[in-house]
């Protein structure tokens, strides 16, 4: 992120435009709808220019900029369209302290000014870095058709009660308040009875949740899926929306993380200040002290919560405490990392059944029935398997296996930084040694990338 979006207070702060052209009267309109002191320095300005200095909405000099015009400004706009002149306003404004916008100048401006969704005063900035302004103008538009002209006055008349909903107890109790009034309460009485309804049901609306008897907690154990975001669920991603305490995994990535609630509280279960991770039976204590607090805990962890997500352990502690818990399913890493290699997890004529392993378990490396495994056609995919690889051959080679049964590594799997390495059971261990990978990865044993994958510029290992 090169430009960090912020709301500047412009409240009887100075803005200054150098320019009384088309640019100029664009940038004007918006900075109009502030209550900034603004002053425009042009020759020659557009008629709309001379109208607001005679309204005195702004203050309009017919001259150009000159050293100490924009002294004490917050913002200049140099909005001339044209290079040299804007050039040498920007380099006058700058020496007099205030923060430049050459308009259409990317390179040469201090700040940008974003596409705006103005429901005053819900206001949404959009910005591309500007990278791709019709991007910027395509989700304003959609974000225009979604929000309601009515947002801006609920939003209005919800400010002015801010106060009163403290009555109810910080954190849920009144976000669910206030989430009611927007979704329901709020647009039904402005629609039946107008702005003057609104107070009366909002009068109403804290009463009733005044009087709610205390919220019990809840957990909810959420399969994030592999990584990629949009391969979370819509129910994961419901409550994530929702969450007041995230507990997550090492593995979530931080793409999904953003998608929690913002006042969400974030815990790294997969952290222990810069030691080793948490031990399960704390997190077991964490997740169940943070729901009896009477918060909805999201246990969030990565692919399936119930393959190899010790989900059980914490289900027992849930139902210890007397907490109610319910499962989210999530994609897990093996079909992930099927997809990654254009690949069917079963097949036909090949293998109807499926395995999922694991490459080692709390006692250490761990032991399988290798021999229905070693069978030719077999396919299984093998978790936490890359430090076991070695052991893992050997059994497999020891019972039969063939040695140029295809291996394929897909490391981070769905992830931008996916790399897949083709290899098979005879050079599994040297290839992965060779590729040195450090994110997770998964083996798929049994299972070759379809050849046209193999043109991906992925990481690929082939020596035939
Ligand atoms: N519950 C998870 C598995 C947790 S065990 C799931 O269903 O996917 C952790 C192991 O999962 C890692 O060691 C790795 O083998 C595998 N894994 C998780 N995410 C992965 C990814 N994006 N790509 C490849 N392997 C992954």
């Amino acid at each position: 992120m090169q430009h960090f979006p912020i709301f500047l207070d412009l409240a009887g702060r100075r803005v200054i435009v150098s320019g009384g052209g088309e640019a100029a009267l664009a940038k004007l309109r918006l900075l109009l709808k502030t209550q900034a002191r603004i002053t425009v320095f042009a020759d020659q300005p557009e008629e709309e220019i001379r109208q607001w200095a005679s309204e005195g909405r702004l203050i309009w000099h017919a001259r150009g900029l000159e050293a100490g015009d924009a002294f004490c400004a917050a913002l200049f706009y140099a909005a001339n369209e044209d290079d040299a002149e804007d050039l040498r306003v920007t380099k006058l404004a700058q020496a007099d302290g205030a923060l430049t916008n050459w308009v259409d100048n990317l390179g040469a401006s201090q700040f940008i000014t974003p596409a705006i969704v103005d429901r005053d005063p819900v206001t949404i900035a959009i910005g591309t870095e500007g990278a791709a302004p019709v991007l910027a103008r395509k989700i304003k538009r959609d974000l225009e058709d979604l929000l309601p002209v009515s947002l801006g006055v609920l939003a209005r008349i919800g400010k002015g009660f801010r106060k009163a909903a403290e009555a109810l107890p910080f954190g849920a109790k009144r976000r669910e308040f206030w989430a009611e009034y927007y979704a329901s309460t709020g647009p039904e009485a402005l629609a039946r009875d107008g702005e003057s309804g609104v107070a009366a049901a909002l009068d109403e609306l804290l009463e009733s949740h005044l009087a709610q008897a205390p919220k019990q907690g809840r957990v909810a154990l959420v399969g994030a899926g592999p990584g990629d975001p949009e391969l979370l669920t819509l129910k994961a991603r419901r409550a994530l929306d929702e969450a007041d305490v995230v507990i997550h995994d090492r593995l979530v990535s931080s793409e999904i993380l953003e998608l929690a609630r913002r006042e969400a509280v974030l815990i790294d279960a997969g952290k222990k200040g810069f030691g080793p991770a948490m031990a399960q039976d704390e997190i077991c204590a964490l997740i169940t002290e943070h729901a009896a607090t009477g918060a909805y805990v999201v246990r969030l962890k990565s692919g399936d919560a119930g393959v190899y997500g010790r989900l059980d352990e914490e289900i027992d502690a849930l139902e210890t405490a007397g907490i109610a818990w319910s499962i989210v399913p999530g994609i897990t890493a093996a079909s992930a990392a099927a997809a990654q290699i254009g690949q069917s997890l079963t097949k036909r004529d090949r293998n109807s059944a499926l395995r999922f392993l694991t490459g080692h378990d709390v006692k250490g490396f761990a032991e399988h029935d290798w021999r229905s495994l070693a069978r030719a056609g077999e396919v299984a995919a093998i978790y936490m398997g890359k430090k076991g690889a070695r052991f893992i051959q050997g059994r497999l080679m020891m019972h039969g296996a063939a040695p140029d049964t295809p291996v394929t590594v897909v490391e981070n799997a769905s992830r931008p930084t996916a790399k897949v390495l083709s290899s098979s059971l005879a050079r599994l261990p040297a290839d992965l040694e060779a590729a040195d990978l450090s994110g997770p990865a998964i083996l798929l044993y049994g299972l070759a990338p379809r050849q046209a994958r193999l043109a991906l510029p992925l990481l690929k290992k082939d020596h035939a």
